[in-house]
């Protein structure tokens, strides 16, 4: 699964001369490490993962290794408790399983690990939800401060790109935040995102553009539009050495609104 999530052959795109041939009697392969040339054929064949999703996956792989430990998405909780002492994350274990004694504990993973064991103790996961509850609750209450702690978010990401593209997100969020005024800024799939409810507009920023991701429909809708950009089916890549066309963008935000927000 891993592999088709980040084979670019998924996303219509495909990458030459990934092995070479070392040995033509014997067919033997290594992998290309620049001893020759390597080919990247956008659209080689119509894409199996539309290239917008292709690209929130790599965001989403991204942030999964960034995480620095092996990912698990088993369980609600898995990959998302920390152990505050050693910094890994907290497994699940089930203990009498084949008895009415039947309970899910967590524990950190640290604790077998290394010289130094860990010996943050375990948690039962009752404990765990009981906690998430009581968490999520005080969230609500505290929902206009958090509301400016996700602004507070956007306002990170933007700080940590590199100096020459903050104009232009500065920009495009000053266009979005007009134009949908109704929405909450958020972080949503690691990119800067418009939400009422659902997403309903993610912007990003690229080395080269400034990524737009407004869905599949908007970019078909918004084609003829768009016919000067370089479009595929969710994605709009706007170039930084032009300027921003605000008035298309805040166009298809508000499409985008009406469309999703129901
Ligand atoms: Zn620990």
């Amino acid at each position: 699964m891993f592999q088709i999530l980040t084979n670019e052959k998924y996303r219509g795109s495909a990458l030459l001369q990934k092995k070479i041939t070392t040995d033509f009697l014997s067919k033997r392969q290594k992998p290309n490490e620049g001893e020759a040339p390597q080919y990247y054929i956008e659209k080689s064949h119509e894409a199996i993962i539309p290239p917008d999703e292709w690209e929130i996956v790599q965001l989403e792989v991204a942030r999964r290794k960034a995480l620095g430990h092996k990912y698990s998405g088993n369980s609600i909780f898995s990959a998302r408790l920390i152990c505050a002492d050693c910094g890994e994350f907290f497994g699940s274990k089930v203990w009498n399983s084949t008895d009415k004694y039947r309970r899910a504990i967590w524990q950190c993973n640290g604790k077998y690990k290394g010289e130094h064991r860990c010996t943050t103790p375990h948690l039962e996961e009752q404990y765990i939800r009981d906690a998430f509850v009581t968490a999520f609750n005080s969230l609500i209450r505290r929902k206009d401060e958090l509301i400016r702690n996700c602004r507070f978010v956007m306002d990170r990401y933007i700080e940590e790109q590199d100096e020459t593209v903050r104009p232009y997100l500065n920009e495009i969020r000053r266009i979005l935040r007009a134009a949908l005024p109704e929405a909450q800024e958020k972080i949503s799939w690691s990119m800067p995102t418009y939400w009422k409810g659902r997403n309903i507009i993610h912007f990003a920023a690229s080395k080269k553009h400034l990524g737009l991701y407004p869905g599949g429909e908007a970019t078909e809708v918004f084609a003829d539009r768009l016919a000067d950009y370089d479009v595929s089916k969710g994605t709009i890549r706007l170039p930084y050495n032009r300027s921003l066309p605000e008035e298309l963008i805040a166009e298809i935000a508000v499409w985008c609104y009406r469309q999703y927000v129901k």
